[in-house]
C-alpha cells in the first residue's frame, strides 16, 4: 500500500480517447497497480483497498494518515509507467522507477482527475 505523501503534478488529459503522459504528453502508459479509497464525507476513517500485482490488502486507517486524493471523499490511485519517460525500465520489469499516479477524487460535485508523483 501507498503511504507516501502525493505531490501534485498536473491536471490530466485525455486526447482521443487515450490518457496522455504528464512529462512527455505521448499517449503510450502502461497500467500497473490500483488503491481505493472509501471515504465518506468528512470520515474520520478511511477504508484502503490496495491490489499489488496478485496480492489485494483492504485495511482501515484514520483519513489523515492515507495518502487519498481527495480531502474529503472517495478516491482513486492509479500507476502508470509511460514507454518514454521510464524507457530505461522497461527491460528491468519497470519495479525501480517510481510510477506516475492517477488521482480521480471526488470534490464538490466534480470528479477530478490529477497526476501525482
Ligand atoms: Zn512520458
Amino acid at each position: 500500500m501507498r503511504q507516501a505523501n502525493l505531490t501534485y503534478i498536473q491536471e490530466a488529459f485525455i486526447d482521443g480517447g487515450s490518457l496522455i503522459c504528464p512529462s512527455c504528453k505521448e499517449s503510450n502508459l502502461h497500467q500497473f497497480n490500483v488503491t481505493v479509497f472509501e471515504r465518506g464525507e468528512d470520515d474520520s476513517y478511511t477504508t484502503v483497498i490496495a491490489q499489488n500485482k496478485h496480492e489485494v490488502y483492504a485495511s482501515k486507517f484514520k483519513s489523515e494518515d492515507t495518502c487519498n486524493p481527495s480531502s474529503r471523499r472517495n478516491g482513486l490511485l492509479l500507476e502508470f509507467m509511460c514507454e518514454h519517460c521510464h524507457e530505461s525500465n522497461m527491460t528491468a520489469g519497470w519495479s525501480t522507477e517510481r510510477p506516475f499516479l492517477l488521482g480521480i477524487s471526488q470534490h464538490k460535485g466534480d470528479t477530478l482527475m490529477q497526476w501525482f508523483k
